[in-house]
């Protein structure tokens, strides 16, 4: 149901006002379906503020001003020194946060929230322990190998620890999540458990484990030559869905309607470590959410972090919802600067996802102001709730992401273990790869594992630059009703996939779908092994793999042959990717581009062509395959070149044959274009990160005139709903062509 009493947000819609005969989407929707914006407001132990708080004026302010339709109240604490175990509302069967007294910090503002429209979801902390109450329950804790409590050795934010998902502290924590439940709130939000790295070896783990088919002795952590490590893998990802499915109980048993999600993860290798499995876990969980938090860094952030997280999360069944700090990064005191806010809230939304953000209430005393600015596009958003209900991507492009892969992909290739040169001149001598290969597993891990979180992320934004939009596929959605409208599938290094996904993929491009796939795809079968798949390889142009390139960043070269890629003439010669494969080209593959022959040194002439083919092109029933014997993205991401970008597009160009790109365009590569699909509608979204380029970024540039050729069929009428502005088009050939006359920050455009 919409909320009720609130400001009915079509009501204020400028798109809905205006059109005639216009029937709500989604109409049937429960609250969570529909666009649900989440707040926090973050007290950080000094709850004692919002005791003393005007909860009404809190609650008008949540709608009114913050914009939003559901909100997280602190149930138990979430600082220092691990204070899960108290509670922040009155409760017979926990301990109550002393400076609290009797008030319960739930059923008091829980009238004031239904009052304004705003949906209750508490946040319960359920990953941060304090020694003593750990030391009270003796098998409760999170254990290394070595016995020692994970949380002894890396105390948790400095001071505390953490439980098992699998020791009886389990029950401990369904009968909290029924307690915040009883209070009447709408839900619960989770924040954990988390299944820790090198965890878990308590004495209930190693029973389940000893247990389970295929199971025996726990194997030490990260031990790929030990043949019970998948399997352990296997059995915490499965141990933290089954938590979840045990607290998802938990809270319907009290309220049917109860939603409970937590914390998830995003697309990194770092999944294994922790556990994470969006698909295992939506199956529990009402929202798939994750954090995009921190947005200064020391190494590079793609400026489309925000989107890319919500493409990602938003592939699953469950709706998505992206995790926004307004603070400046690791300086939570400090409001997210306005222009980087609103530019976080509209990636956000416009890859598919919901909104989240935290405010920390110390910020509001002297910065109120600019924390309120942050919110424009928070303001349009819910405004315009119809067209962000019941949508979905209507990305031609896909990409899948395979939690395989994050979790098995370990190359062969021992020599891509020797390290890449950095690139820079010190002391006039390059940094060039000079160390002998290690050639143990945990090794090959490693630079596995940094090959593919470069290849993902670049991927990502190699389309973001290129104007292709995306969408993103997971590994069990590789199935004819998920391929629809799909033209072109991305495989970027997406190593270890089944058999029965390969034939899925191939199905699909013989069927005339277009395949752009990078170096080692589906070379290893679901589990990681090496797998001998002659027929696979001569799908994607190659006759055989014979081994590797040095791992490289200084004065390599890669060389275009003829012009089948638009934009490159022939004799085109660019820098090489980092990592390469020596592939022969099976004889009905062309190849596009050849690797340069290794030079080896700086300042020494070029050495031309080799015979080594980085691009190859080859028909496949009536689609075709465009292959890169490289992780191309993963260069992009490292190096942000653009002949890298340039090159994917070209690829992905080619791969979807005569059709042509989705969307054309005269943009800078600093707005991303999103296309999603609503009944009747297409919607594309601009976001405009056009600005100081570098920190500080305190302002968006506006750009004028942008022109637009878009795919699609029918259109009558196009509308610039920021601008509040009907846009003159002309249509031929399937496609729209249009000009925008300005964008300042996010744009949504309805193609009706
Ligand atoms: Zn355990």
């Amino acid at each position: 149901m919409p909320p009720k009493n609130s400001k009915s947000p079509s009501r204020s819609s400028n798109i809905s006002k205006n059109r005639p005969g216009a029937t709500t989407p989604g109409a049937d929707l429960k609250w969570w379906q529909r666009p649900v914006r989440m707040m926090r407001r973050d007290y950080v132990g000094d709850f004692e503020r919002f005791m003393k708080s005007d909860l009404a004026k809190l609650a008008r302010e949540s709608r009114d001003r913050w914009h939003i339709n559901c909100e997280w109240v602190m149930a138990t604490p979430g600082c220092a020194p691990g204070l899960a175990h108290q509670t922040l509302f009155n409760s017979s069967k926990f301990e109550k946060f002393p400076k609290l007294g009797n008030f319960d910090m739930l059923r008091e503002y829980l009238p004031h929230a239904k009052k304004y429209g705003v949906h209750l979801v508490p946040y319960v902390n359920m990953h941060w322990y304090s020694y003593d109450f750990a030391a009270q329950h003796p098998g409760w804790e999170q254990l290394l190998e070595d016995g020692t409590p994970y949380g002894r050795k890396h105390p948790l934010y400095g001071n505390g620890t953490t439980l098992c998902v699998n020791s009886p502290w389990r029950d401990w924590a369904f009968e909290m999540i029924r307690e915040v439940m009883r209070t009447g709130v709408d839900g619960c939000f989770l924040d954990g458990p988390v299944i820790f790295p090198s965890c878990c070896y308590c004495e209930t783990c190693r029973r389940l484990f000893a247990e389970m088919d295929g199971g025996g002795k726990l194997p030490s952590f990260g031990d790929w030559s030990d043949p019970l490590w998948k399997p352990f893998l296997q059995f915490r990802a499965e141990s933290w869905a089954n938590f979840m499915k045990g607290a998802q109980e938990a809270a319907v048993s009290v309220n049917p309607e109860a939603v409970i999600f937590l914390n998830g993860g995003g697309f990194h290798t770092s999944a294994l470590e922790t556990a994470r499995d969006p698909s295992r876990m939506e199956k529990f969980q009402n929202f798939s959410g994750a954090e995009e938090f921190f947005h200064c860094s020391t190494e590079y952030k793609s400026p489309f972090c925000s989107l890319n997280l919500a493409r990602f999360l938003a592939a699953g069944e469950k709706p998505a919802v992206v995790f926004t700090h307004h603070a400046l990064s690791t300086w939570h005191y400090n409001p997210l600067p306005p222009a980087e806010m609103s530019n976080a809230l509209a990636q956000t939304a416009a890859g598919g996802a919901n909104t989240w953000f935290a405010i920390f209430m110390d910020a509001m005393d002297t910065r109120a102001g600019e924390a309120f600015e942050g919110m424009s596009v928070a303001k349009f958003l819910a405004e315009n709730d119809p067209l962000y209900t019941a949508t979905s991507s209507a990305a031609e492009t896909a990409i899948i992401h395979s939690n395989r892969t994050l979790y098995y992909y370990l190359t062969r290739h021992k020599a891509l273990v020797a390290e890449a040169g950095g690139g820079r001149e010190k002391d006039l001598v390059f940094e060039a790869a000079q160390k002998p290969a290690r050639e143990d597993l945990s090794a090959c891990r490693t630079v596995s594992a940094k090959i593919l979180n470069n290849e993902i992320s670049g991927s990502f934004d190699a389309f973001n630059f290129a104007h292709i939009p995306v969408k993103v596929l997971w590994d069990e959605h590789l199935v004819p009703e998920k391929l629809q409208g799909v033209k072109t599938l991305v495989l970027p290094n997406m190593a270890c996939l089944s058999d029965r996904q390969l034939a899925a993929i191939r199905a699909f491009v013989e069927a005339g779908g277009g395949l752009v796939a990078t170096f080692e795809s589906g070379c290893y079968d679901e589990w990681g092994e090496p797998a001998r798949r002659p027929e696979w390889l001569k799908f994607l142009g190659i006759e055989k793999i014979e081994g590797v390139f040095a791992p490289s960043r200084v004065e390599e070269y890669m060389t275009v042959k003829g012009r089948a890629l638009r934009g490159f003439a022939d004799g085109y010669v660019m820098p090489r990717t980092v990592n390469a494969l020596k592939v022969k080209a099976a004889k009905d593959a062309q190849a596009l581009v050849y690797f340069n022959h290794p030079i080896g040194l700086a300042y020494a002439k070029m050495q031309g062509a080799s015979e080594w083919p980085a691009v190859l092109l080859s028909k496949r029933g009536k689609g075709r395959v465009v292959y890169a014997a490289a992780p191309l993205f993963e260069s992009f991401n490292l190096h942000h070149l653009a002949d890298h970008k340039e090159l994917t597009r070209a690829m992905t160009r080619l791969a979807a044959g005569t059709a042509g790109l989705q969307v054309e365009t005269c943009a800078p590569g600093s707005v991303a274009i999103e296309t999603r699909a609503q009944k009747g509608r297409l919607l594309v979204h601009l976001v405009n990160t056009t600005s100081e380029m570098k920190r500080p970024m305190e302002r968006i540039i506006p750009l004028r005139d942008i022109k637009l050729s878009i795919r699609a069929k029918g259109i009558r009428r196009i509308k610039a709903c920021r601008l509040n502005k009907t846009l003159s088009f002309t249509a031929a050939k399937g496609r729209v062509a249009v000009r925008l006359p300005a964008i300042n920050d996010y744009e949504l455009l309805v193609l009706e």
